[in-house]
């Protein structure tokens, strides 16, 4: 049973049966399979030893970071891949390794063939058979240092995810986002934006001494860099959408890049060392770009930084894309709010020239009319009333949309509203042959609000309920729950399904499309109210069951 005895998992060692108890290392049969695709692809750095320290096999990236091709970490000893002075302790500790259970870590200098020696941790398990004999040791190895940065990194695009959630003005997001990178990750950032017509904004600079975040500036007013300048490599990575990484730029780059004496000097003064440019991009277009430099700290940069800005590119582009698509859709609301509201006014002003002379006829200024006449004149101001109802309706709607909606506040008697209201719906109500019912707390209780504005939200939902129900009872109660006063409207009408109960307080919403619809309506009664109720510091809710009726809550604060 070569397998059984040792543990399922990724470093899977066959190990033949003991032929004698001294047999230890030459027992230990790797195979290769079953943990090879591991060893290529994994990202960390792992080995397996015999139980003294001899490498039996390693992964990439434990080779990479022992500074060795991979073939040769075959029967090197781990030992000679740590500080001298560390080697003898580390002996002594894998001794103590053959009878532990538990997985110990240890910290150790570490040399690589290749490379500079660096601070790491080794993290080993020994793998026993059920007999409790050692079969080999597992090692996972990590450079401190990188796992540093790397949390460094994390805390890093954290910090600038927080700055661009923050704010919807994305100029003030990346103005943040070249803060935070100044001086944790460059001695300097310069955020460019691509403008709708193709020019190339600075929008951001800053640098670690104000002299140079002064430079920085001067150098967008000198308009430097040129999007039409083939040499610009700002404009490159804007024009390929190609990340860019200089680890080391040569002195002379400046006068590779301008002609310009300013821009020279100016450049030369900045003095880069290492640059890095990253394109800000949205939905696959570039849209700006993130330049990262090295000057006076002379950290040099390279893969690892170049992820680093790559993923706060991601973070930015997304943020400026977010942002724009906020201020389009803002934009395009408020031209929809001012054309409901020019529209809206347009229609006030002949509407009320039709009343004024339906009014003059009605009562015979202008000459005798018969009672068919007026009659019929009574019809025309109804139909006028009602029209000047919709519009009042769009006009509140594209006031709320535009924040113009102001709230005046006054003591307001509960009874008297609610009596306010039923007057102007009863006509409706005894029209459609319904009964309504209402409970009121006495005169004298009171609340603080709006008046017109609470009028209307009961207004509308009671309208809604007349013009949703053909039989039964509609009934508004209005009771005192502790500093809320709670409006309820009930019917007995056609009632509303679970999903249309989602979209109701949409705006411009109906469950009934109009080319089918036979009741009117501007699908806006339910939005409005419920803004309406928000912008007074309350809310409306609705519950409902189909064929048996609607509930509309209107929970005010303000009780007195
Ligand atoms: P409108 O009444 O002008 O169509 P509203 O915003 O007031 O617009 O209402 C949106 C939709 O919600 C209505 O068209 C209707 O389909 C549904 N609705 C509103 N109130 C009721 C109710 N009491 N009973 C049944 N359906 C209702």
């Amino acid at each position: 049973m070569p397998d059984a005895d040792f543990p399922r998992d990724v470093f899977r060692v066959t190990a033949e049966p003991r032929s004698s108890p001294s047999a230890g290392v030459s027992e230990l049969h790797l195979r290769p399979s079953a943990y090879r695709e591991l060893f290529e692809y994994a990202s960390d750095a792992y080995l397996i030893t015999d139980e003294s320290g001899v490498i039996r096999a390693g992964s990439q990236a434990a080779a990479a970071l022992l500074g060795v091709p991979c073939h040769a970490l075959e029967d090197s000893s781990l030992a000679l891949f740590l500080d001298r002075d560390a080697q003898r302790d580390f002996i002594g500790k894998l001794s103590a390794l053959r009878n532990a259970h538990a997985r110990s870590r240890w910290l150790f200098r570490i040399c690589p063939r290749n490379g500079a020696p660096f601070d790491g941790s080794l993290t080993a398990t020994a793998v026993h058979r059920p007999d409790g004999s050692l079969v080999g040791l597992r090692w996972e190895i990590h450079d401190i240092a990188a796992e540093h940065h790397l949390e460094e990194a994390q805390h890093f695009l954290g910090e600038a995810s927080r700055a661009l959630a923050g704010t919807h003005d994305y100029y003030e997001g990346l103005a943040t986002l070249a803060q935070l990178a100044v001086p944790q990750i460059a001695d300097y950032c310069l955020i460019h934006e691509v403008e709708e017509s193709g020019h190339i904004k600075q929008v951001s600079a800053t640098a670690a001494s104000s002299e140079k975040e002064f430079m920085l500036r001067e150098l967008a007013q000198l308009k430097f860099p040129d999007p039409a300048d083939p040499r610009s490599l700002l404009a490159n990575v804007l024009r390929t959408g190609e990340p860019v990484l200089f680890e080391a730029l040569p002195p002379e780059m400046a006068a590779s890049v301008t002609a310009e004496p300013r821009v020279l000097e100016i450049l030369e003064a900045l003095a880069p060392k290492s640059l890095i440019i990253v394109p800000l991009k949205a939905r696959g277009v570039t849209i700006g770009a993130i330049s990262l430099a090295t000057s006076e700290s002379g950290r040099v940069y390279g893969e690892h930084e170049l992820e680093l800005a790559e993923e706060l590119a991601l973070r930015g582009g997304m943020a400026i894309d977010n942002a724009r698509l906020h201020l389009t859709a803002e934009k395009a609301s408020l031209a929809k709010s001012n054309f409901l509201a020019a529209m809206s006014h347009e229609l006030r002003t002949p509407l009320s020239a039709i009343f004024g002379y339906a009014e003059l006829l009605h009562d015979e200024i202008v000459g005798p009319v018969n009672a068919v006449q007026k009659e019929q004149l009574g019809r025309i101001r109804a139909s006028g009333e009602h029209l000047l109802e919709l519009v009042e309706e769009i006009l509140t709607f594209a006031r709320m949309e535009s924040r113009q909606e102001r709230v005046y506040p006054e003591d307001v008697d509960v009874a008297e509203l609610v009596d306010s209201a039923c007057v102007l719906m009863e006509p409706l109500v005894l029209k459609k042959g319904l009964r309504l019912k209402v409970h009121a707390p006495d005169a004298g209780v009171r609340m603080e609000t709006d008046r017109s504005k609470m009028r209307q939200i009961l207004c509308n939902l009671l309208g809604n309920a007349v013009k949703f129900t053909d039989h039964g009872t509609i009934e508004l109660v209005a009771r005192l729950d502790g500093g809320r006063t709670v409006f309820e409207v009930t019917d007995t009408g056609i009632g509303i399904s679970r999903d249309d109960l989602d979209h109701v307080f949409d705006p411009f919403w109906q469950v009934e499309q109009s080319a089918t619809r036979r009741v009117g309506g501007t699908g806006l009664g339910l939005s409005v109210a419920r803004q309406l109720a928000r912008l007074l510091g309350g809310d409306v809710i609705a519950e409902s069951t189909v064929g048996q009726g609607s509930r509309f809550v209107v929970l005010m604060p303000g009780a007195k």
